[in-house]
């Protein structure tokens, strides 16, 4: 098939006026601005639209969209977490589900083709046959009360992707967090991603109170952890980074989320693991925290990239990634709108290990695509990321989906 566009956004440094994308199934076969239709070949013409690569979302909740609105920031972050914890029983499978299927449907109109997200209940899953975005389930786990079986937990969903070969999913591995998973779990779960390929990700650093437990000072945080709980790593007096260190808890180019709570000692060990760090600024915003700090992690070149977190913690309700480019650029006005695109397809592309696929529109990639009526006379980067109205069309893995507007 081949989409003649009025432009075409290949990368940061490449735009092509018009711009044509030839696809094969699933793959990306040609790029340029004059390709001429073959013998028979279908073809879709957008002379108002841009073609631009879909982005990647590194950290999203997808299950947890119904808790919009519902918590409130209250005095700490553990006060939160104790809310959250009382609204999970009313979040069935099938509101999950609901939620997964109405979240990954705005963020594909948003302009997202790819989410990270973190799995807690593998049941929600359960009846669900596709979803407008790509999507890598982060198998959650934490062993506070019991130890969960994380090869079982693998083989099942393993075979439950496998039963679902047309639709457009991966898998991924999760430790919650130091603060509810053992070293023993962190280190089984690196071991398996480094086996089996598949990304790794955790919350790290994201609280001062997550801090002040690691470093054996006592906190609000602590009463939500079971009382007779035996973890003697927690009085070792770590940072949330000194404690992956000294456990060995991470495996090659883990993804983490947040790192708000990074101290400059903390970079060698981050950089050595070839780590990538998710900032999430809208919910960022909403739990009013100090300042992130990107020069810290700009100073040792490791990459930081954008997600948007639950919107249980986040105005953000439709994974919208152009709102979290604009709060950055707000909060950090050095950083151009050019660095803002790499931080949502090339850098999170890399840190999936698909940086070879995803994350820029070239001969061999996979079809992740979105078209935007945007003035083709301006530069296309800023015009998207300014924008508001929803995408005109998505196309993930080559299943191209128009979005009519009513
Ligand atoms: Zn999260």
């Amino acid at each position: 098939m081949l989409i003649c566009a009025g432009a075409l956004l290949e990368s940061t440094e490449k735009i092509h006026r018009p711009g044509c994308l030839r696809i094969n199934r699933e793959i990306i076969t040609e790029v340029g601005s004059a390709l001429t239709p073959q013998a028979g070949e279908e073809v879709l013409h957008l002379p108002e639209i841009t073609l631009a690569p879909g982005w990647i979302n590194l950290h999203a909740h997808l299950e947890l969209a119904s808790l919009h609105k519902k918590l409130t920031l209250g005095k700490d972050f553990a006060s939160w977490l104790e809310q959250l914890l009382s609204q999970l029983p009313a979040l069935t499978p099938e509101v999950r589900r609901q939620s997964i299927l109405n979240s990954t449907h705005l963020a594909a109109l948003s302009g997202t083709t790819s989410i990270l997200s973190i799995l807690s209940q593998r049941a929600a899953l359960a009846g669900l046959t596709s979803t407008q975005t790509r999507v890598w389930w982060a198998l959650e786990m934490i062993d506070l009360h019991e130890k969960p079986s994380a090869t079982e937990l693998l083989d099942q969903a393993t075979s439950w992707i496998s039963r679902h070969p047309n639709a457009p999913w991966h898998l991924a591995l999760s430790p919650h967090a130091p603060y509810t998973c053992s070293p023993a779990l962190f280190r089984q779960l690196s071991l398996l991603s480094a086996q089996n390929h598949l990304p790794f990700t955790t919350h790290l650093g994201e609280s001062t109170e997550e801090s002040e437990l690691l470093a054996g000072v006592d906190t609000p945080l602590r009463k939500l952890l079971p009382a007779d709980l035996k973890r003697p790593d927690l009085a070792e007096k770590n940072s949330p980074v000194s404690w992956c260190c000294q456990h060995d808890a991470l495996p090659a180019n883990p993804i983490l989320a947040h790192g708000n709570e990074i101290s400059p000692t903390d970079l060698p060990f981050l950089k050595e693991k070839n780590a990538t760090i998710v900032h999430c600024p809208a919910s960022h915003h909403w739990f009013q925290r100090k300042p992130f700090p990107l020069t810290t992690f700009q100073s040792q070149q490791i990459p930081v990239v954008l997600g948007t977190d639950s919107p249980a913690s986040s105005s953000n309700l439709g994974l919208d990634l152009r709102q979290e480019a604009r709060l950055f650029q707000k909060s950090q006005p050095a950083v151009t709108p050019h660095q803002i695109w790499q931080m949502i397809t090339t850098l999170p592309a890399q840190a999936l290990g698909q940086g070879k696929t995803l994350g820029a529109l070239l001969p061999g990639r996979w079809a992740d695509w979105v078209g935007w009526r945007v003035p083709l006379d301006q530069d296309p980067i800023s015009a998207i990321l300014q924008s508001i109205e929803p995408a005109e069309l998505t196309c993930v893995g080559g299943k191209i989906t128009q979005h009519e507007k009513i």
